[in-house]
């Protein structure tokens, strides 16, 4: 995946960074592939793998505010929504979060945005809550961004989860 930012927060910028440090990182792409299976698809861990290497997926990150009565019913818990294929809005009310939290995000989502690209896979989550899908792709490939980010990740062992509720 190709990603890119447009963003004024200075968290946003540098949690794209260490994003983008994770994605070109070998361990990280090991983790993956060596994973059992995901939970809510059928499609192998190391085939989600080779997805999201896939170059040709352009996918643009942007700030974005709900509207404030949005932000107390709607979009309370939402840190980030992929709109489409191409573009993922980031939540400017929830930047107040740790960079390596919004790296794990931001991959989250682009792996949303790569399931959408493939209209014949899905590799998504089931409802919006975390609970019960820690491990799905989105979830747990965003959690080992966090772990491998904060050093607490080690091949064969279990590791700690650290996001919270995605869109
Ligand atoms: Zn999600």
């Amino acid at each position: 995946m190709n990603l890119f930012i447009k963003s004024d927060i200075q968290k946003f910028l540098l949690g794209f960074e260490k994003a983008q440090e994770v994605l070109n990182n070998p361990t990280f792409w090991k983790a993956i592939a060596s994973h059992p299976g995901f939970d809510n698809t059928k499609i192998s861990p190391d085939e989600i793998a080779t997805l999201l290497q896939e170059t040709g997926h352009q996918i643009t990150l942007e700030d974005w505010k709900p509207t404030e009565l949005e932000a107390i019913t709607k979009y309370r818990k939402t840190n980030a929504k992929t709109v489409n294929k191409e573009l993922i809005h980031l939540n400017v009310r929830k930047s107040a979060r740790s960079i390596q939290q919004i790296a794990g995000t931001i991959i989250h989502e682009g792996i949303h945005a790569i399931d959408l690209a493939h209209l014949d896979k899905t590799f998504g989550h089931a409802g919006n809550s975390r609970t019960g899908n820690e491990n799905t792709a989105p979830y747990w490939i965003g959690d080992l961004v966090i772990n491998i980010l904060k050093g607490t990740y080690e091949p064969s062992k279990s590791f700690k989860y650290f996001l919270t509720e995605e869109d």
